[in-house]
């Protein structure tokens, strides 16, 4: 199964990505961690790219591509994957499609209002990447990674004045992406209007609309 997640910054997508894979078996590719671990490592990559994403902007499309082409080309994707924020732009769609066949893309309906309360509260572990949220996904030791013992921190692009940007980036750049997909008649909506509903609810949702295509074929 070639999964793509659409949805604003805060959606949920790499929460939700996260969990399908261990349900699903195929990996999940996380263009955001890729680019921060490029960052992270310092590698020449990293350095171009640092600017762009500290700033909420979109890293650009040439090189977000070639990272993507890369990872895809990896054996363990080859039975199937979950894209984490990739394609954020048609021209990322039309490079996606040359190299591979999606078989569905859910889009995540979330209001601006949870979005702008979950990204200002989230968490990520500096070793493994797991996310969690000061309101509703706390960790059981405070800024302490239940999975790994690593250091939990807010990432540098979940500050207020940042996170505004890429609301906009998202409006002005990703969500062309819905209808270009919709008119492919590959969209499934996936709506999520409480914060407090909790991810497993929403993951739950995902297996169905997965099973119900499963069976169509
Ligand atoms: P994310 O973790 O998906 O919110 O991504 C964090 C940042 O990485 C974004 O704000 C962009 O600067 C960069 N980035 C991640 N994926 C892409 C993409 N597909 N195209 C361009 N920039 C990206």
């Amino acid at each position: 199964m070639r999964i793509v997640m659409l949805g604003p910054p805060g959606s949920g997508k790499g929460t939700y990505a996260s969990r399908l894979t261990s349900i699903l078996g195929i990996p999940h590719i996380s263009t955001g961690d890729m680019v921060r671990e490029e960052i992270r490592a310092q590698t020449e990559i990293g350095r171009k790219i640092k600017e762009y994403s500290d700033r909420g902007e979109l890293v650009p499309d040439k090189i977000i591509i070639d990272l993507l082409v890369e990872r895809l080309k990896k054996p363990d994707a080859q039975r199937g994957f979950i894209l984490d924020g990739f394609p954020r732009t048609i021209r990322q769609a039309e490079a996606l499609e040359r190299i591979s066949e999606i078989d569905v893309v859910i889009n995540l309906n979330v209001p601006d209002e949870i979005i702008i309360q979950r990204l200002s509260n989230r968490l990520v572990c500096r070793k493994c990447g797991a996310i969690y949220n000061r309101l509703t996904l706390k960790p059981k030791v405070d800024e302490v990674c239940d999975l790994c013992g690593g250091e939990l921190y807010q990432r540098e692009d979940d500050k207020p004045e940042v996170i505004r940007e890429r609301l906009n980036v998202y409006r002005r750049s990703t969500e062309p992406l819905i209808d270009y997909y919709r008119r492919k008649g590959l969209i499934k909506d996936v709506h999520c209007n409480d914060l407090m509903t909790p991810p497993d609810v929403i993951v739950n949702k995902i297996i169905e609309i997965i099973g119900g295509l499963k069976k169509e074929k």
